[in-house]
């Protein structure tokens, strides 16, 4: 069923409140000198893939909560801190991140193709935030070449897939070239959240010698546009293989039906769920919090019902750079 949104032919992504207005898409109660103070603070980007899919009538639209701002995000409750996976004692240079032994995180830049409302580094991402340097980058890459534990390489950011593919097959590479590492892995919303950005050039970039994983983050199935599956298919024809990440969300995917839907989407899509992420506490973000129970007891309730291939691994970041743990799922077996 089309939204009402889809009529609009919207050709450009929305970055402030007056142009959501325009487009219709804040209701009509709104309360806009609260969301101009929250412009002021965090970044704002819709797409308009992600546009079509609104419909502004319904109060509790899935799209709606994730990516339109909310005055809510001015409210920092006592347990939010402003970098929840603490990255920052972990980065013995800029951009990279290495907390276990095996592998590490490169951020090349921290622009995005939209502004999650519920995003954990939305402390740091925006779209003039953080695009290392030619330098830069060669101060990573030296890193990873010095640092022989090191097998894989997690580029994450913001978005790899909003470098130019040129600047990413560079990158690719270079990373690609050392003998030690092995695996090469991207975390990326555009497949689903920017479709459009997935074309020729950027596949051809992807293409590379060693295997790349490339984890999908997608929340809610209506994310699965026909745009956004002929996208993946485009990857997967380019040798990359597709895993998906996913975080629970209070008024998104808080229902077994809508995790169901989401997963089933995924492997529609080629994806194969591998994370469902407890919300990390950044600041503003309370509105989207399940608690950790109501998450295993919706997991649980897909056992049976769903193909294995669908269960993600449900996982929460521990306070002050702990690490993943492992919450879920949790069968009571004997
Ligand atoms: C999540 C994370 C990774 C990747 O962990 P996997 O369990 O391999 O997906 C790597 N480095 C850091 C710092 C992370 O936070
Ligand atoms: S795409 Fe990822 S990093 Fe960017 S705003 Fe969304 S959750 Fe944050």
């Amino acid at each position: 069923m089309p939204h009402p949104a889809a009529a609009r032919n919207l050709s450009r992504t929305l970055r402030d409140t007056a142009s959501l207005s325009e487009a219709g898409l804040l209701p009509p109660s709104a309360d806009l000198a609260g969301l101009e103070a929250v412009q002021a603070r965090y970044a704002i980007a819709v797409t308009p893939a992600m546009a079509a899919l609104i419909d502004p009538a319904d109060p509790r639209d899935p799209i709606v909560a994730q990516y339109i701002p909310d005055p809510a995000e001015l409210v920092t409750a006592p347990h939010e801190i402003e970098d929840p996976t603490a990255d920052a004692p972990f980065t013995p240079v800029p951009g990279v991140v290495h907390r276990y032994p095996d592998r590490a995180l490169l951020k090349p830049l921290l622009a995005c193709p939209v502004y999650c409302r519920f995003c954990f580094r939305r402390e740091v991402v925006g779209p003039d935030g953080g695009l290392l340097t030619t330098e830069q980058l060669e101060t990573a890459i030296a890193w990873f070449e010095r640092t022989p534990q090191v097998r894989e390489v997690i580029l994450t950011g913001g978005d790899p897939l909003m470098l130019s593919p040129r600047r990413l097959a560079w990158l690719l590479e270079r990373l690609a070239a050392i003998p030690h590492i092995e695996i090469l892995r991207i975390h990326s919303r555009v497949p689903v959240a920017d479709p459009a950005r997935v074309n020729a050039a950027l596949a051809a970039a992807l293409t590379v010698e060693k295997p790349l994983y490339l984890c999908v983050h997608a929340n809610h199935a209506r994310e699965f546009t026909a745009e956004a599956m002929a996208a993946l298919r485009q990857l997967t024809g380019a040798g990359v293989v597709l895993l998906g990440q996913s975080v629970l969300l209070r008024g998104v995917n808080d229902k077994a039906e809508a995790l169901e839907d989401l997963f089933r989407a995924m492997l529609r899509g080629r994806v194969k769920p591998y994370y469902l992420h407890q919300l990390d506490p950044a600041p503003g973000t309370a509105r989207f919090e399940v608690p950790p129970e109501e998450g295993r007891a919706l997991l649980a309730a897909l056992r049976f019902r769903v193909t294995g291939l669908a269960w993600p691994t449900y996982v929460q970041e521990r306070p002050n750079g702990g690490g993943k743990a492992v919450v879920g799922p949790v069968w009571r077996d004997s």
